[in-house]
């Protein structure tokens, strides 16, 4: 009695022994190689085999542990394990000594269990006996089973686990490889993940960024200039928001200014507490600047045509008032400023569809020569109502300068634009110089004024769409920023460039050139 209940003991601190082997995620192998060892001594056996049905092709079985079988000799046991499992108790004990004479051991008995995964075979468990020891009893094949229940179990993990694995590979593959920025934080705030598009969008590297705090290596600001994530982090805010979205400017590690959207979605506990979150960022900077110049277009806009419009609406309700009286002279300066504001309201719609026209895909140039030096005459006459007194204009082409190849309305628009500004430009009046001379194949042509002037840091984005310098002069002239624009986009459509030299408060100089045509002149 006390015998059988110290092998009981033994057998249970065995199996627990074994359990604990599994949890501690010692790998397969070795959890099999312990349950065949206890097997084997708590069955009194001499030696034991564990052997694996094939995962992919499911029907081969491999021996993956033993007990007191060398490695060199688990090749001799391959007919047995080739036997069906039905066969074995019939064929079974003869095949093992076939083997063991093969590899000069005296085994003579056997029991070979089955290991099962619910209702899958895995595997097979086998112990063995030498001749001289008595055969193997009902109890041996209970003891037997409950080890063959832990080895099924260990399988069981390991496979779970493989799989696990696998998934989390997969995961992190799609993590890796997507478009978003993906980064997962801990509850700590602390980075834990980091892919490749943020490492780009950040640039902050992987290694860098992982462990840090993600309000620092993301730190969007709002437009204040507060860091979100510091002050005031979505993640913090109490109730819970469900999926909070934060919009705001980062600066790059190399120093880039982008516009990001990050979307969190937050994992809680059951109390509501945070567990970690994974976010979702974005490089929405173009969608921003897009957004921008929609508003802005719709300010300019508004403005520009209500000014026109009020003025025309305006003059037409005086010149129709019925309880007034009008001299032919008032009558006519009315109207004349009725068809001024029309004509305004005709360049600046057709200004908007040359834009329009442009974004679709370019302009279409009419081409042929064109003389410049009596376009530029011709420009100066017509806008001759808006040259005061104080204003004098100096034309200076050579005579023998060749035509250009260009669009001749294009290039009326061009002059007509910088001659304007440059007299719009130059509130206090002053010398505007319009000249020109051949280098290289190309007309180098210039503007040149006496007024407010550019800074430099303004000489790229007067030409940009809608852009109009913030100075007091902006308020004052009318203007929808489209002018330099379309300028440039003209020039750059006949192969030219357009550029500025200005300071603040020394004038500006626009200069552009435009490919010569091939006749001379004067021929
Ligand atoms: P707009 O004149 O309608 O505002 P433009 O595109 O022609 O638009 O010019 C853009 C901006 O560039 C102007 O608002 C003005 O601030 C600046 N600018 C253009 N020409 C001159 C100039 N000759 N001198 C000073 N500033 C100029």
């Amino acid at each position: 009695m006390h015998i059988f209940n110290d092998h009981r003991l033994r057998q249970r601190e065995y199996l627990l022994q074994i359990s604990r082997a599994m949890t501690a995620q010692l790998d397969l192998v070795s959890v099999l190689s312990l349950v065949i060892s206890y097997a084997v001594e708590m069955t009194a056996g001499t030696s034991g085999l564990i052997a694996l049905y094939d995962e992919e092709s499911g029907d081969q079985l491999r021996i993956r542990a033993s007990a007191h079988v060398p490695r060199q000799d688990w090749p001799a046991f391959v007919r047995l394990l080739r036997l069906a499992p039905s066969d074995l108790a019939q064929q079974g004990e003869k095949v093992l000594r076939e083997v063991a004479d093969d590899i000069g051991l005296p085994l003579r008995q056997m029991i070979a269990l089955p290991l099962t995964l619910r209702t899958t075979p895995v595997g097979l468990i086998y112990v063995f006996r030498a001749a001289l020891n008595v055969a193997f009893s009902a109890d041996d094949r209970q003891v037997l089973e409950d080890f063959a229940d832990q080895a099924a179990i260990a399988v069981s993990n390991a496979r779970l686990y493989q799989g696990v694995l696998r998934e989390k590979q997969r995961l992190d593959a799609t993590i890796e490889h997507s478009a978003d920025g993906v980064m997962i934080i801990d509850q700590r705030w602390r980075i834990t993940t980091f892919n490749r598009t943020m490492e780009l969008l950040t640039g902050w590297s992987r290694e860098e960024a992982v462990g840090r705090p993600c309000a620092e290596v993301l730190g969007i600001h709002n437009l204040q200039g507060i860091n979100i994530c510091l002050n005031d982090c979505p993640l913090q805010r109490m109730p819970a928001t469900h999926n909070p979205v934060v919009e705001g400017q980062i600066r790059t590690r190399d120093g880039r200014e982008l516009y990001v959207q990050s979307r969190y979605a937050p994992q809680r506990g059951p109390q509501g507490q945070f567990l970690g979150a994974i976010a979702n960022v974005r490089d929405i900077t173009l969608q921003k600047q897009e957004e921008e110049l929609q508003n802005t277009f719709i300010s300019v806009i508004s403005h520009e045509l209500k000014t026109p419009v009020s003025i025309i609406k305006g003059f037409a309700g005086t010149l129709q008032r019925e309880d007034a009286t009008f001299s032919a002279e008032q009558y006519r300066e009315g109207l004349h400023l009725i068809e001024e504001e029309a004509d305004r309201l005709a360049r600046l719609i057709q200004d908007l569809l040359d834009v329009s026209r442009l974004t679709a895909g370019g302009i279409r140039l009419d081409v042929a020569d064109v003389a410049l030096a009596p376009l530029v005459a011709d420009v100066v006459r017509s806008l001759a109502p808006m040259l005061t007194a104080h204003y004098q204009v100096e034309l200076r082409f050579p005579d023998d300068l060749p035509p250009v190849r260009g669009d001749y309305e294009r290039c009326r628009q061009v002059i007509t634009n910088l001659v304007s500004n440059a007299i719009k430009y130059s509130p206090e009046g002053g010398m505007i110089r319009i000249g020109g001379w051949p280098e290289a194949g190309y007309a180098v042509c210039y503007v040149s004024d006496q007024g407010i002037g550019i800074a430099n840091e303004e000489h790229e984005a007067i030409f940009r769409r809608f852009y109009r310098v913030d100075n007091r002069l902006r308020r004052e002239t009318q203007g929808s920023g489209l002018g330099l624009f379309l300028t440039r986009a003209i020039i750059e459509a006949h192969g030219g460039r357009i550029w500025v030299e200005s300071q603040l408060g020394k004038g500006a100089r626009f200069v552009f050139t435009l490919p010569l045509g091939q006749h001379k002149l004067a021929e």
